[in-house]
């Protein structure tokens, strides 16, 4: 089997947690470094510095182009030289090279949106949920990260084929450990949409001295990472920045727990990281998370930063109860293993291709 893969908004070799480099970068890295043990995989990215070999069977092909017709150009120039069975687009962007592709390509054509914007809860984007439309009824088949965004998109688009497949987690990198700790977590890029006003908001509401641990963003950052160190300023904020992701293991390890306060989230990569190390996760009951963490390996509430702060005090104060969840995420997280999660993408790429 011969995958054409298309990251056109980020490539998956730049370091994940600022900027737009995020959960979609780990989902590349880490699928397609699985899947490697089934077929040949060309990952299509921006970039001037030509072929990059990530492994025996996974190239990693630098575009010199901006222009997406251009881009699907160079798709289309491979393609004629080794064939591809087929081609699984990554984000809206990716998708718009799709577009172009398809047509010449006449091969099978999956779409994963990682952020759909017509279900997003703030700040859309109308010419992008029409592209996103668009790409949807133009591929054949849209995987979404949970069962509950694929039903969203089903009946708002009774035609679009989509399936579900979660993301996965590295259970071995990320494992579990004693958590007698007081400080609690957020892990994820410094962005509005991740909602860290309402976290900072939380802290101000606790009546318990509890210190927030902030990794993602890089210090140099202007903008967002400015104006949220200026809201939490005098309270117990420890800005790490962005960390690499084979270092995170040890945040989640000297946490009591992770908090999600994501406005919206497609699936929270976050969430199943803490799960994988024995770490309850607090949240959003309206976002991915509910299919992941669900009402047992952590507390999701209605969004707002009094709900989120009563959920840490609760698990702040309730050791058996932070180590009774840890236990459950652990176990849930081990179903999300990368190396299951490849194995269905395998079953879908193969049915897909034979059809
Ligand atoms: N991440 C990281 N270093 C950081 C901050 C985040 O490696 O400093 C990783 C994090 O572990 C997770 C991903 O970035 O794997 C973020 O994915 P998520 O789905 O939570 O959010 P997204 O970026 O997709 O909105």
């Amino acid at each position: 089997m011969r995958i054409c893969v298309v990251s056109y908004h980020s490539s998956p070799l730049t370091p994940v947690g600022s900027g737009k480099s995020g959960g979609m970068s780990i989902v590349i890295r880490s699928l397609y470094d699985r899947l490697a043990q089934f077929a040949d995989i060309d990952i299509f990215v921006r970039g001037d510095a030509g072929v990059i070999e990530k492994g025996r069977r996974v190239k990693v092909i630098q575009v010199g182009q901006r222009d997406t017709r251009r881009f699907a150009e160079e798709i289309i120039c491979r393609h004629n030289a080794c064939h591809y069975d087929l081609m699984h687009t990554h984000y809206w962007s990716s998708g718009v090279v799709g577009l172009h592709a398809k047509p010449v390509l006449k091969i099978p054509w999956l779409h994963t949106l990682h952020t759909v914007e017509i279900l997003k809860t703030v700040r859309q984007d109308r010419t992008r949920i029409e592209i996103e439309e668009e790409i949807m009824r133009s591929c054949d088949l849209v995987v979404s990260p949970t069962k509950q965004e694929a039903l969203a998109i089903k009946s708002l688009y009774p035609d679009v084929r989509v399936i579900a497949i979660p993301h996965g987690v590295d259970t071995r990198r990320f494992t579990p450990s004693q958590n007698g700790h007081k400080n609690i977590l957020f892990v994820g890029r410094v962005d509005p949409i991740k909602g860290i006003h309402f976290l900072i908001d939380a802290l101000r509401h606790m009546k318990s001295d509890i210190g927030l641990t902030l990794v993602g963003g890089s210090p140099k950052d202007t903008g967002n990472f400015k104006s949220v160190q200026t809201y939490a300023a005098g309270l117990p904020v420890d800005f790490v920045g962005q960390v690499r992701h084979d270092r995170l293991s040890e945040y989640y390890s000297k946490t009591s727990m992770l908090v999600v306060p994501s406005h919206y989230e497609s699936f929270g990569l976050v969430g199943l990281e803490a799960m994988a190390s024995g770490r309850p996760v607090v949240g959003f009951s309206h976002t991915g998370l509910q299919e992941t963490v669900g009402d047992d390996a952590g507390i999701l509430v209605k969004m707002g930063a009094r709900s989120l702060a009563g959920a840490i005090e609760i698990l702040s104060r309730g050791y058996e109860l932070r180590q009774r969840m840890g236990i459950i995420g652990r176990k849930k997280a081990l179903a999300f293993d990368w190396s299951h999660i490849a194995n269905k993408y395998k079953t879908t790429y193969e049915r897909i291709i034979e059809k």
